[in-house]
């Protein structure tokens, strides 16, 4: 690979938006012929949508594809083959790879994947890190628990691929971790905005080291939207003194998306591996234009063991007005996942996207990273519940600080809420992914 070169692949990256949409009319049928010969689960589900490989010609006949729920997945697992259940596409022993989804919303589901699948993963990642700007040059350290999760796995072998080198940050603790990125000098990093925050803070009050004087200079983001949302995108790289750029990818999915070194305010969807179609949450119809949010239903050509055919992954996305300036052809997402359908929840008949929150809460100077949304029915009423924490140096401030995240808060989401200044380090961290939002009328 010529290290000049600006796109990983220069001809699926410039292709002309109708000869994209050939491809995935193509590709699609491709895949969904696969699926259809090889797994019962899904085989019977086409089947009872009475619709086979040869009624496919067009995108409109792809949106008569039933789309598969995570709850389908969850129900068909654990029984013959052991333990993926019959949407299993390949003999079981051709299954070289295992990893789960993190389960925050119930029982996780089993993801296999075939040597090819695997190679595929880390295909996906170089997109990624190519348009990021990594290059063999950098020595990129992973502060990732490399586990059960698939979270950073395909990162590292993509930044293997492209010829960087790799220093897996395993089980080292974040003390540790900050101490092996000054004494080797790494030049970039992949990790949650949680994590890339946490780290940071654990840098400078614990350490006495400012992060931003270490020789970091990209942060890849994953596992969260924070990256997409510019205030906390804001603070990561005002930490670090690097560029921070956001992915969005799933087990279930892979790595369907990023943004370039361009920084558009959105993320550019790999169209030429994926198809991503976005869906009115009401009326079920898809939606073609711009600025509209709906949920993304996607479908994944390359990935054979498991396929992720129209799977309906409950992101909220919207499609941006303008082309990027990167010269990539490939359709952006604006703000990049803007939340989760189970997410985005009626407030006082209003509706709400936690990441809205994020965005005022992180804007504020006086205030920490960390805040907390507690959401819950008293009496008849909707009521919020907003807890942040003040830097030490802002205490003399809270009346003003208050004053401004209300004003900013009614603003940005049409809603009041209690606020609650708490000091420094008083609410919950977290490690991995962060739950800041806690909707208490669900579990009633
Ligand atoms: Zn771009």
């Amino acid at each position: 690979m010529d290290v000049k070169q600006k796109y990983w692949n220069p001809v699926l990256e410039t292709l002309p938006q109708e000869k994209i949409r050939q491809l995935q009319l193509k590709k699609f049928k491709q895949i969904f012929r696969w699926t259809y010969d090889h797994s019962k689960f899904h085989r019977q589900l086409y089947e009872q949508a009475g619709i086979k490989p040869d009624d496919i010609r067009s995108f409109e006949d792809i949106r008569q594809v039933p789309k598969v729920e995570k709850a389908m997945m969850r129900d068909i697992q654990r029984k013959d083959p052991f333990p993926y259940g019959d949407a299993l596409c390949v003999p079981l022993e051709d299954v070289a790879v295992f990893r789960q989804t993190s389960g925050t919303t119930g029982q996780p589901v089993y993801q296999p994947d075939t040597w090819q699948d695997w190679e595929w993963w880390a295909e996906c990642w170089s997109y990624i890190l190519w348009a990021q700007g990594y290059r063999p040059q950098d020595r990129v350290f992973i502060p990732f628990g490399y586990n059960i999760f698939v979270a950073f796995w395909a990162g590292h072998y993509a930044a293997e691929k492209i010829g960087c080198e790799v220093v897996p940050g395993g089980v080292l603790d974040t003390k540790a971790r900050i101490l092996k990125i000054e004494e080797l000098q790494a030049t970039a990093m992949m990790a949650t905005p949680t994590y890339i925050l946490g780290m940071a803070e654990t840098a400078k009050s614990k350490m006495g080291i400012d992060p931003s004087k270490l020789t970091i200079e990209r942060i890849t983001c994953a596992g969260e939207g924070g990256a997409s949302i510019p205030s906390t995108k804001k603070r990561m790289e005002q930490a670090w003194g690097a560029k921070v750029y956001d992915h969005a990818g799933a087990t279930e999915i892979g790595a369907w998306s990023f943004e370039c070194t361009e920084q558009p305010g959105g993320l550019h969807v790999n169209e030429a591996l994926f198809l991503v179609e976005v869906e009115d949450v009401e009326t079920g119809e898809i939606i073609e234009e711009p600025a509209r949010r709906g949920k993304m239903i996607i479908t994944a050509f390359d990935r054979q063991a498991q396929p992720c055919v129209r799977f309906d992954s409950k992101d909220v996305i919207e499609w941006a007005n303008e082309p990027c300036a990167c010269g990539r052809t490939t359709r952006l997402i604006e703000g990049g996942v803007v939340g989760r359908a189970d997410d985005i929840t009626k407030v006082k008949g209003v509706l709400l996207a936690p990441s809205a929150i994020e965005e005022v809460v992180r804007s504020l100077d006086g205030l920490g990273d960390e805040y907390e949304v507690v959401v819950e029915k008293i009496g008849d009423t909707d009521h919020i519940k907003l807890r942040v924490e003040v830097l030490p140096e802002s205490e003399d401030q809270c009346q003003l600080i208050e004053a401004e995240l209300v004003d900013q808060l009614r603003l940005k989401t049409n809603l009041r809420y209690d606020i609650e200044i708490c000091g420094c380090e008083t609410l919950p961290r977290y490690e991995v992914k962060a739950k800041r939002f806690k909707d208490l009328r669900k579990k009633e």
